[in-house]
């Protein structure tokens, strides 16, 4: 593994990959007449373990992730000697209209520290800052309440996530004297939420860069059995290029090759992208990619620009659960796969859509809350606030629904 430094403020050095814990492996189990996804533990903790026991000295999870069940599960993954091992990092989900009023910091703070089984985390951040939760971390005196956490001794560095515009990234920083924050960024998202000169501000400062959606959710890869006949110019790049790499390599070197950056995170849901993940980070470095390299990274940006990307949504699912019982993401996935697929894909693609409960009455018999199709969304907004990606909800839903109920193409919207 290699490491690196963890800004000018926090005091050791951090592997060059860490362990996201919010894309964790799932199995469907049947639980009072209802089906659900629930997290499963056998896989995911060897799999935490497996990346510590190959370098990986850095855990971050939420509140919110995996439905609230993800620091539970770190928290069973850390024992047995393994919590000495790792930085431990969750967030304050103040972003996600969990913190209300001043007494909910400590409350909170210590459900999370019972579920980590823990008694201090090595950084906590507030999560998923943006210009509206900026306001209630200044409302509610947030900083003091995470001082005096420190104080205490429950935290050791501070430091906040952030989905929001550079303008509003900038002011967050120079409002304290924060240790570390966490924000997107990968070869599509450059310009995008702080983007390039976000990381390079935020370094500046000696504060610590995490990165989150090195692959934009996963969004940068594509199966390789899938790129000859759907992705040809995908293909041809892959192929042309000196250097052999896999799409998720490419996409990691890049924000590796960064000396601002300092660990970056992913979400990984699988035992073999663990492995490979690591063996990645073992061949990353700063400066490393030639110009050559660079130019194949600019390609593969422009390629997936025009073929794979509709609506950027990185299936974080911030925006679930949706009160009327729409699947946001996955309807956001079959367009942009269908996009990616082509016309020629429409019949599989319109058949699954329509597959999903249309009506109350239909999601009611299928036994799940969350899979139903655009036709539920009744353009309430709720979710609208709730997009780090700032998707415009309920009118990209519209869109999917004419695409696959009324067989409008593609090319009309976009
Ligand atoms: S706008 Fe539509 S998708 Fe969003 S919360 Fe309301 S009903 Fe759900
Ligand atoms: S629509 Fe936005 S909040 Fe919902 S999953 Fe996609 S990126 Fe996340």
């Amino acid at each position: 593994m290699k490491y690196r430094k963890m800004g000018d403020k926090i005091k050791w050095e951090v592997s060059a990959l860490g362990f996201g814990a919010m894309r964790l492996p799932t199995l469907e189990v049947e639980k009072d007449g209802e089906k659900k996804n629930v997290i499963d533990e056998k896989q995911s903790i060897d799999m935490i373990r497996y990346a510590i026991d190959h370098g990986c000295n850095y855990v971050d999870t939420a509140w919110t992730y995996m439905d609230r069940k993800s620091e539970e599960l770190v928290g069973r993954a850390l024992q047995d000697g393994y919590r000495e091992k790792v930085h431990l990092v969750t967030k304050l989900p103040i972003g996600q209209g969990f913190v209300n009023k001043k007494e909910d910091f400590n409350k909170i703070l210590d459900t999370q520290l019972e579920r980590l089984q823990t008694n201090y985390l090595d950084i906590y951040l507030l999560h998923g800052l943006s210009r509206n939760s900026f306001e209630k971390v200044k409302d509610l005196k947030i900083m003091e309440k995470m001082e005096q956490a420190k104080a205490d001794g429950k935290i050791n560095y501070m430091g906040f996530s952030f989905h929001d515009s550079f303008n509003t990234f900038k002011r967050i920083i120079d409002f304290y004297d924060w240790d570390a924050c966490q924000v997107q960024f990968n070869y599509m998202d450059v310009n995008f939420q702080a983007g390039t000169e976000g990381i390079k501000y935020a370094a500046g400062k000696g504060i610590a860069v995490i990165i989150m959606e090195p692959l934009r959710g996963g969004k940068l890869f594509i199966d390789v059995k899938n790129l000859n006949e759907n992705s040809p110019e995908i293909k041809k790049i892959l192929d042309e290029s000196k250097v052999k790499r896999s799409l998720p390599n490419w996409a990691l070197q890049y924000v590796w090759n960064h000396k601002e950056v300092s660990v970056v995170l992913s979400g990984m849901s699988a035992m073999n992208q663990v492995v490979e993940n690591i063996e990645s980070a073992n061949n990353s470095g700063i400066n490393i990619l030639t110009n050559e390299e660079l130019q194949t990274i600019e390609d593969l940006k422009n390629a997936f620009a025009k073929h794979i990307f509709v609506v950027p949504c990185t299936t974080c699912r911030y925006c679930m659960p949706c009160p009327q019982g729409v699947n946001i993401p996955i309807l956001f996935n079959i367009l942009n796969q269908f996009n990616q697929y082509g016309e020629n894909t429409r019949a599989g693609f319109t058949n699954y859509y329509k597959s999903l409960p249309k009506t109350q009455e239909e999601l009611e018999k299928s036994g799940k809350k969350d899979i139903g199709s655009a036709n539920l969304c009744i353009q309430c907004g709720e979710c609208l606030e709730k997009c780090p990606q700032q998707i415009e909800i309920p009118d990209e839903l519209e869109k999917v629904r004419l695409i696959f109920e009324e067989g409008k193409k593609v090319t009309d919207f976009y």
